[in-house]
């Protein structure tokens, strides 16, 4: 570094060095307190100050998932780490696709799932809390401010000696401009700063997600408790993890067109298979993002990018992969020194690629566990026979010690490749439920979000001696014609989480449920939501406002329409709205 504070060959970082890291989550703290840590082992006192935008109040943050390596690689950073965090262990990760399921036991002492949620923050806001405390034991200051941009701007030779010392890169922040010798970014899978952190930058790739939380009623203590990866449980669904913690779970659906919609039908289609517990309640629905896969261009004179913006995938859920990253990136920018050829060559090509390599298997092996199919989650079982961790921070998928993103990418290849071939020589074969129950006559189940218009169907139906079950939610559906088939269902389109079209779908869809009628209803009188209905399997559409007289013939077989019967194959019957107006709903 010259008395100007430019970037010279062999620059450094020395003490008094100023460095600033942009995003103060798990990989940005941990690589504060690694930085002014090893810093000072080498006899370095570093400046180190952390941005941190700070999350949106009412985010829920989502469990943490510790493994053996998470637990030494917090306590190499001077994280004490709470052994109260270790009451909730996982038995090991359980993969179902196609009907098929294996479970992937954890090692011993493996997998802690840490959450204070509800009562308290989720589990990775409690481990960073222990990271910021480290970092900030370290001397790190944190400051409460979004960074918009990095700067590349030398001083001017005429600049005064204060300004000149600090630095050649400029952080701007919600207003205020301050200049640093090196400038981390760890702002994770979020939407990045893309170029404005420095022109070339590629980041890892991300990928749609949704997540949530189910509450339960009541606590429950399940004895070995697993986790579980369903995989491609719908067409936009790659995969949906559900994480159980004390008080909730945790849902997580990936997949490049992912929605919140996707989430809540996939979590009724869990619960109807018994995989959640039925009745929950769904809070903190959110989208996010998740990494895809190692990013292109990690470095520049300078600058270094850490954690998930620099690599990940989906199924890397520990956090030791990004605690390595960050320690690698602090002692590659105090050792290699600020040129972007020695940051590249320390810490990408050294440092991170095996993790990078990683981070690539593991978003490629998603494809192929969808090809997989039925045969993916033994191709998991298969992968842990194969290649083993280095222990450079490479780890198993889902945060087991194995299966390795790599083995498992050649592994699900295999599987992927089998199931081609064998589909071309079967025909497709549908498990079938052991029992389907019968259908329960008499009893009608009423979907609709409008309290009056479920009343008033409510009241229509039981005054013919009818036994109704009206859902205000419709999350608990799927379980419920499951469990008990009712004569008919009446099933509004515009509901809270899924709309009525994509559930009757969905109902069509199963075996254990695709028998029941259903009957859509909708103010929505267009002939294309009309048609839809039809396609998507409904014996009739009813627009709304019903006409009662109408439903009770179409749902009782009585009276004499003037419309002809719906033929063999029950040819679907549109009604005109009720003439009056009058009618229900
Ligand atoms: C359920 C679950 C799923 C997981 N999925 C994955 C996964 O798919 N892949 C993976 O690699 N790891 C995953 N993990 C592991 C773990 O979540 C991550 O490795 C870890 O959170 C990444 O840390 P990070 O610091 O890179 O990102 P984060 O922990 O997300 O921290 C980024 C921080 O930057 C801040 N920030 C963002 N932009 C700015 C800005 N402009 N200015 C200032 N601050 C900013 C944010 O507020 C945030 O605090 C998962 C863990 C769990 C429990």
């Amino acid at each position: 570094m010259d008395g100007e504070g430019a970037l010279m060959s062999g620059s450094r970082l020395a003490s008094g060095s100023r460095v600033a890291i942009i995003g103060g989550g798990i990989a940005g703290a941990g690589m504060a307190a690694s930085l002014l840590f090893n810093g000072r082992a080498r006899g370095s006192a570093l400046d180190v100050r952390v941005y941190e935008r700070g999350d949106e109040p009412d985010r829920i943050a989502p469990p943490a998932v510790l493994t053996a390596e998470c637990r030494s690689r917090l306590a190499a950073l001077g994280c004490r780490v709470p052994p109260e965090w270790r009451a909730h262990e996982l038995r090991g990760v359980e993969i179902l696709a196609g009907g098929n399921r294996e479970v992937v036991p954890a090692s011993p002492g493996g997998l802690w799932v840490v959450d204070g949620w509800p009562h308290g923050q989720g589990g990775m806001a409690l481990v960073r809390e222990v990271l910021v405390g480290a970092a900030t034991a370290q001397g790190a200051r944190f400051i409460p401010r979004r960074v918009e941009r990095v700067e590349n701007q030398p001083a001017s030779p005429d600049a005064p000696a204060a300004v000149r010392k600090n630095g050649p890169l400029v952080v701007r922040a919600q207003g205020s401009g301050e200049r640093f010798h090196a400038v981390a970014l760890a702002t994770g899978s979020s939407p990045s700063l893309g170029e404005c952190f420095f022109e070339g930058f590629r980041p890892a790739p991300t990928v749609a997600a949704v997540q949530a939380r189910l509450r339960h009623a009541s606590p429950r203590l399940v004895m070995a408790p697993v986790a579980r990866l369903w995989l491609a449980p719908l067409p936009t669904v790659d995969g949906l993890l559900l994480l159980p913690g004390t008080h909730s779970v945790y849902a997580l659906a990936f997949g490049p067109a992912v929605t919140p919609a996707d989430l809540c039908q996939s979590l009724m289609m869990a619960a109807r298979d018994g995989l959640v517990e039925e009745g929950f309640e769904l809070m903190g629905l959110e989208t996010t993002r998740l990494p895809f896969g190692p990013g292109r261009t990690l470095v520049s004179p300078g600058q270094i990018a850490v954690g998930t913006a620099a690599f990940g995938h989906p199924l890397q859920l520990g956090l030791s992969e990004t605690l390595a990253s960050s320690s690698r990136a602090a002692v590659s920018l105090l050792d290699a020194g600020l040129e972007a050829s020695a940051l590249e060559r320390r810490y990408v090509r050294e440092g991170i690629a095996e993790l990078l390599e990683d981070s690539a298997a593991g978003a490629r092996s998603l494809a192929w566990l969808r090809r997989a199919g039925a045969r993916a989650p033994r191709a998991f079982v298969t992968a842990r026979g194969r290649g083993t961790t280095t222990g450079q921070g490479s780890n198993g998928v889902l945060g087991l010690a194995t299966p390795t993103p790599m083995a498992l990418l050649g592994s699900a290849r295999w599987a992927g490749l089998r199931e081609l071939l064998s589909s071309w020589m079967r025909t497709t074969m549908e498990p079938m439920p052991a029992t389907i129950p019968s259908l329960e006559p008499d009893l009608y189940y009423i979907v609709d979000d409008d309290p009056d218009a479920r009343e008033a169907m409510t009241q229509l139906l039981e005054s013919t001696g009818a036994r109704v079950v009206a859902f205000a939610d419709e999350l608990a559906l799927f379980c419920a014609v499951a469990r008990r088939p009712p004569t008919a269902i009446l099933l509004d389109v515009v509901l809270h989480w899924v709309d009525g079209l994509r559930l009757c779908e969905g109902l069509k869809q199963h075996p254990l449920t695709r028998d029941t009628r259903v009957v859509v209803m909708s103010g929505l009188n267009r002939p294309h939501v009309r048609q839809r209905a039809l396609d998507a399997g409904a014996e009739a559409f009813l627009p709304k406002p019903v006409d009662a007289e109408k439903l009770l013939r179409l749902l009782m077989g009585t009276g004499n329409d003037t419309y002809e019967k719906p033929r063999t194959h029950r040819e679907p019957t549109v009604y005109a709205p009720s003439p009056s107006g009058r009618g229900l709903g």
